[in-house]
């Protein structure tokens, strides 16, 4: 399908039209700078931002910060993202980028356990300091299996919230180190997996009780396992 002109200022919006630009002018993984799109766009008074606007639909523009190959005034278009400039891609997406409703936000709540799933706090829980903790949801970026990006939402307090921004979780990386371990650990995780918490395994009940003893009994039980490995 041959794409829409970026230059038609009737149709479309200036981000759609920044998208256009990027895919037709200046091509994925190419270096664009910041003087070339404000010479594209001489009557979008904000045409940087709406650049950065795209990455809410999966586009990735990398400035200095994100590739230190980068001079200051140089951006690389990375990866195209969603189909801005057909109706129904800008709705799917701008309904994730939009706010929750509380049903939805609820919903991702119920589903976490009403429990900060970064820090493991409840609502209302104090911190350290004193303060009580408050849950939100947050947008977490996470790769999944099949290497492609998406954006799910995560019960956040409101600090891990504020410290997790930018975050992204490799999940496909994840299942792989799972997948790596000893069918005995897959099983133990299963288990907390199942019970939404880390319950004692049989070699943690044993190191709980062998650490609470005396330095005397501890040695005595030391000395007996290391015997049984010679
Ligand atoms: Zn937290």
């Amino acid at each position: 399908m041959e794409l829409p002109s970026w230059q038609d200022k009737e149709k479309n919006g200036s981000m759609i039209r920044a998208a256009l630009w990027l895919e037709c002018e200046v091509g994925e993984g190419n270096i664009f700078r910041k003087s070339q799109l404000r010479a594209a766009f001489p009557d979008v008074a904000q045409i940087d931002r709406r650049i950065r606007d795209l990455r809410d639909y999966g586009w990735q523009i990398d400035t200095h910060r994100e590739d230190e190959r980068l001079l200051l005034d140089e951006q690389r278009y990375a990866k195209k993202g969603a189909e801005v400039w057909i109706p129904g891609q800008k709705r799917a997406n701008a309904k994730a980028r939009a706010g929750l409703s509380a049903v939805q936000r609820s919903r991702i709540m119920d589903g976490d356990d009403h429990l900060c799933r970064s820090c493991g706090i409840s609502a209302g829980e104090p911190y350290p300091d004193g303060q009580d903790a408050q849950l939100d949801v947050a947008r977490r970026r996470v790769i999944l299996e099949d290497g492609s990006e998406e954006v799910q939402f995560v019960t956040e307090c409101n600090r891990c919230r504020i410290g997790g921004k930018g975050r992204l979780d490799d999940v496909g990386a994840l299942i792989e180190a799972a997948r790596s371990l000893t069918h005995l650990e897959q099983g133990a995780i299963l288990e907390w997996m199942a019970a939404g918490q880390r319950t004692l395994g049989p070699a943690e009940e044993v190191w709980g009780r062998y650490r609470a003893l005396p330095e005397e009994s501890r040695k005595a039980v030391q000395q007996a396992l290391t015997e049984d490995q010679d």
